[in-house]
């Protein structure tokens, strides 16, 4: 049953116009405060009383956390950049397609222009729609606090729902993509087919080279408590041709990996088929293409 909807509770707010800024006032307030970067989940939670904070650190008067520039052989997405710009940027078009079909398909224009990919990682949602594609292109995570930066593949990111190695002190600045030879694209199942969150989602990276699968990556949304790689059928295809039945067979050892629930949203066995179907044609679709 949805939690009730309640006006928001009273809560501290600051908008610090630097990242030291934001540094010190986490350290002061520790676990009592909250990162908020577009608000759409945080703002609903705080309202559901399913996330209780003191102190609200609002990111967005920091400047320099927004842009999407290529550097050398990487892209980079600044954490503040809102969903809607990263959808349209031709730089993530053309070097990150699955990462841009992704966010076509979430929630909806108005919440795609408040909503940062940052904040879509740190919900540590098995369901979190820029998580797949954002494996399958081996992304990394730049955390930054008052110790320093680290940088993070997205593979070792997430830990459980809602638990990432993110350290409280830690703001997520950036999210790095190499650029690579080959093709990727993004596919999602839902209740309807917009403004739904993902009954299973699937990722793929493919390169080809004389009719083989040179490289493979395949990721999931929403069939295992973190979003997942499927590494079995990555294995089967990596070195094989480029064919429907070697497609087939591979996609098949995706039902040994996932570890799907049931919920509101679907049956554990409906997750695990679709886990099947969705490898299996996303597959076919980057395969013909890499
Ligand atoms: C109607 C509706 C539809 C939705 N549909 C979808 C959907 O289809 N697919 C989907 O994946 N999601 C969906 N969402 C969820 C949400 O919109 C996305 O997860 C969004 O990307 C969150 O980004 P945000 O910037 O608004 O995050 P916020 O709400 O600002 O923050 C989310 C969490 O991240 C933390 N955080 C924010 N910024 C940082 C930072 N820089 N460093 C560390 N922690 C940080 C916050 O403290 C908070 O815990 C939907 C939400 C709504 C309300």
């Amino acid at each position: 049953m949805e939690a009730e909807v309640r006006p928001l509770p009273k809560v501290e707010y600051m908008a610090p116009s630097s990242l030291k800024e934001a540094f010190h006032l986490l350290k002061e307030y520790q676990n009592k405060a909250r990162l908020l970067a577009g608000g759409t989940d945080l703002i609903p939670k705080m309202k559901k009383r399913a996330i209780a904070a003191e102190m609200i650190i609002d990111l967005n008067r920091i400047p320099g956390l927004t842009g999407i520039e290529i550097r050398g052989d990487r892209l980079h997405i600044r954490g503040l950049t809102r969903l809607a710009e990263i959808k349209e940027s031709p730089l993530v078009k053309e070097k990150a397609p699955a990462l841009a079909q992704a966010i076509g398909l979430m929630a909806s224009p108005p919440i795609r222009n408040r909503a940062t990919i940052v904040g879509n990682l740190c919900t540590a949602s098995p369901a979190a729609d820029t998580a797949p594609p954002l494996l399958v292109l081996d992304a990394l995570v730049k955390m930054e606090s008052i110790r320093g930066e680290r940088i993070v593949p997205l593979s070792e990111f997430f830990l459980g729902p809602e638990k990432t190695v993110k350290r409280p002190d830690e703001i997520l600045t950036e999210v790095i993509i190499p650029v690579q030879e080959g093709n990727s694209a993004f596919m999602k199942l839902g209740r309807r087919k917009a403004f739904t969150l993902a009954v299973v989602s699937a990722a793929a990276f493919v390169r080809t080279r004389k009719g083989k699968f040179e490289e493979v990556r395949v990721a999931l949304g929403a069939v295992a408590p973190i979003p997942m790689r499927g590494r079995k059928v990555e294995e089967a295809l990596k070195g094989s041709e480029v064919n429907e039945q070697k497609i087939v067979q591979a996609a098949e050892r995706v039902r040994e990996e996932v570890k799907p629930i049931t919920d509101v949203r679907a049956s554990a066995e409906y997750r695990k088929d679709m886990s099947y179907v969705l490898t299996r044609r996303i597959l076919e679709q980057v395969g013909g293409r890499g």
